[in-house]
């Protein structure tokens, strides 16, 4: 096959990519997107899987069979894994499985590099070698950083920010290290060296993820899905692959894009968050839940504040998905709209645990579009609303995020259903949410608690409203 040829499929499997992204930027056309995207990597990997390309020469020639039985196992190991992974995931668990998966990633571009560096010896150009290095550095900070926030998002580690005595001088050395440490190779060469980098990489990876607080984790597995795209990119390059520079730019420009809205959307400077754990400092840890009063009420307390409300606004949060009560939010939507009351779904950009995590959700349900609104259209409208009804919500109301400063949400606009004329909460218990901070407002004298599974909740608000 000539290089012509080669290229030109990558180019195709590089243009569906392209598709792909713009189908996916609307939830209308995601689904084709998503095939499109599915079609260009089934492009991708089949070119590559039957044609190597002779750096030298430039001539894409058939695989060479004694490869072939590593390629199939790999292939073969990695189905076995992802394939079940990502058919049984629930959606409340998708962001866990992007994080390992996009760790993957990076870890399999730095462990390419590696191996192609053993493969070029002394025979690499200065450029082959700058660019082994920066893949080595960001895949393992991505692989090791990954990680992390996959134990932050499956609760396997504490949500808070881990912060240690002199942390920051520590992550700061670790950083000169690894930079060092790169110099190193780029000046003398060496498998060593090489391998004490990537050691460097890893533990500055995890050093960088672990002062995040629960609630910028969502900017923080953008950025490492950027620095993966980039990853990948400059492996491109060693490796002579145009295929894996279109594909790892497009994803390193779409998530910076992405992460930087993440970050205007928590109210937080990139600069700020990407260098937060250089600057953070150790904060008082909140224990349990405090033993207070709360005001809580039955299903039939709720549907009476509900029945004679004018105007109520739905905040949907992280339990709702748990819950998989979408169906019923919509159920007891559309009664309330029967009896004339005016309902819309105030939307949090971060509310669930990824970007549109709501919105996806209640499409689901065929939610019309025009009942969700945005956090700055619905925020000035809580000052006319009766019943802010907060359904598996949390850290997206907590009055905190405004008025504490130094807890780990200060600064995230929140939806400030405090100035409703009534705050009712469906949730199973005092825990608190996603960032691991107290929230004021369950103590409000205004707020209702209604203790439960959000689903069952739901279903008995339902019943009651329709009795009445
Ligand atoms: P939170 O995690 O703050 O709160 C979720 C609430 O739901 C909890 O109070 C919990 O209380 C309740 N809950 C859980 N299960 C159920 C259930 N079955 N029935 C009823 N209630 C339930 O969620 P928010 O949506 O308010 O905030 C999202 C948080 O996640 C933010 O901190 C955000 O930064 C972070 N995040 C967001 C990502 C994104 O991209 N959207 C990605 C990663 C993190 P209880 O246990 O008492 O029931």
């Amino acid at each position: 096959m000539s290089r012509t040829l080669y290229d030109l499929i990558g180019l195709a499997a590089g243009v569906a990519f392209i598709l792909a992204l713009k189908g996916l930027s609307h939830p209308k056309t995601a689904r084709r997107g998503n095939m499109i995207g599915a079609f260009g990597a089934t492009l991708a990997t089949i070119v590559v899987f039957f044609f190597v390309v002779a750096p030298k020469t430039g001539v894409a020639h058939a695989l060479p069979l004694h490869h072939l039985g590593w390629i199939l196992g790999a292939m073969a190991v990695g189905l076995a894994i992802g394939v079940p992974a990502a058919r049984k995931v629930q959606m409340t668990q998708m962001p866990q499985l992007v994080a390992l998966f996009n760790g993957v990633g990076g870890g399999a571009a730095a462990l390419v590099a590696i191996v192609e560096y053993l493969h070029l010896g002394s025979g690499a150009t200065k450029a082959e070698v700058i660019f082994t290095v920066f893949t080595v550095i960001v895949g393992c900070v991505s692989f090791s950083g990954s990680i992390i926030t996959f134990m932050k998002l499956q609760e396997l580690m504490t949500t808070r920010p881990v912060i240690f005595p002199a942390g920051r001088f520590i992550i700061a050395a670790t950083l000169v290290s690894v930079i060092g440490v790169g110099g190193w190779v780029v000046a003398a060469l060496g498998t060593t060296p090489l391998l004490i980098l990537a050691g460097l990489s890893l533990l500055f990876g995890v050093l960088f993820v672990l002062p995040v607080g629960g609630a910028d984790v969502p900017i923080v597995i953008s950025l490492l899905n950027a620095f993966t795209g980039l990853t990948v990119a400059a492996s491109g390059y060693v490796l002579d692959s145009v295929l894996l520079i279109i594909a790892g730019t497009l994803v390193g420009a779409s998530g910076t894009i992405l992460t930087r809205l993440m970050a205007e959307a928590m109210g937080r400077s990139l600069f700020g968050t990407l260098f937060g754990a250089f600057t953070a400092k150790p904060q008082a840890a909140t224990g349990a839940a405090e033993e207070r009063p709360v005001r809580s009420g039955s299903p039939d307390d709720v549907a009476i504040l509900l029945n004679y409300a004018r105007r109520v606004v739905i905040v949907p949060g992280f339990g709702l998905a748990v819950a998989q009560a979408q169906h019923t939010v919509r159920e007891l939507a559309d009664l309330m709209i029967s009896k004339g009351i005016d309902v819309a779904y105030g939307i949090h950009p971060v509310a669930g645990r990824m970007p549109g995590h709501m919105n996806v959700l209640l499409a689901e349900a065929n939610v019309p579009y025009d009942q969700l609104e945005e956090m700055d259209e619905i925020n000035p409208t809580f000052s006319q609303t009766d019943v802010a009804i907060v359904i598996g919500a949390n850290d997206v109301v907590n009055p905190a995020a405004e008025n504490t400063p130094g807890c780990p949400i200060y600064g995230m606009p929140i939806l400030q259903v405090a100035n409703a004329a009534n705050v009712i909460f469906l949730k199973r218990s005092m825990r608190p949410g996603f960032a691991g901070i107290e929230n004021e407002l369950l103590y409000d004298p205004k707020t209702m608690l209604l203790f439960g599974d959000a689903k069952a909740s739901l279903t008995k608000v339902v019943s009651a409203l329709k009795a009445l």
